[in-house]
């Protein structure tokens, strides 16, 4: 299934339909998306193809090592591929399929708005740190 940024500059493809997501409130998630989350799942990087684009990407970091990728002609958020591990961070919204997907957790809930509760059966208040721990909820290890 494919996935493409807002203006179809950037188009990838994943060799299947994902299912589980995750949500970050921290206020780096926030401003990156403009919203309350970030809403995102990550996939085996063999499973990832990008299929246009590529050169159209500009990265972002801080020196912490956030990172945020995006479209440099319409400014969407795209995948970005993990510096040590061969998984690729993919946000949900960008998937061109209606899938039906479940939330396995919300992190940095410490750091929501106050308006912002929705919240899966799994919150957390500590960061995203542990991508072991994340990539067993999204039944990615083997
Ligand atoms: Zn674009
Ligand atoms: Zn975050």
């Amino acid at each position: 299934m494919n996935g493409s940024c807002l203006c179809k500059t950037v188009e990838f493809k994943l060799c299947y339909r994902p299912s589980l997501f995750y949500r970050c409130h921290c206020s780096l998630c926030r401003k990156q998306t403009g919203v309350g989350y970030n809403l995102a799942t990550l996939v085996k990087e063999n499973e990832f193809r990008w299929i246009q684009g590529e050169n159209s990407i500009i990265s972002w970091s801080k020196p912490t090592g956030y990172r945020t990728d995006f479209c440099r002609v319409c400014g969407s958020t795209v995948p970005n591929i993990l510096r040590d591990m061969p998984y690729v961070w993919v946000p949900v919204g960008l998937l061109d399929e209606s899938l039906v997907m479940e939330c396995v957790g919300d992190f940095c809930t410490d750091d929501a708005m106050p308006w912002d509760d929705i919240r899966s059966d799994t919150p957390h208040s500590e960061s995203v740190q542990s991508l072991a721990y994340l990539l067993d909820l999204l039944k990615l290890t083997t």
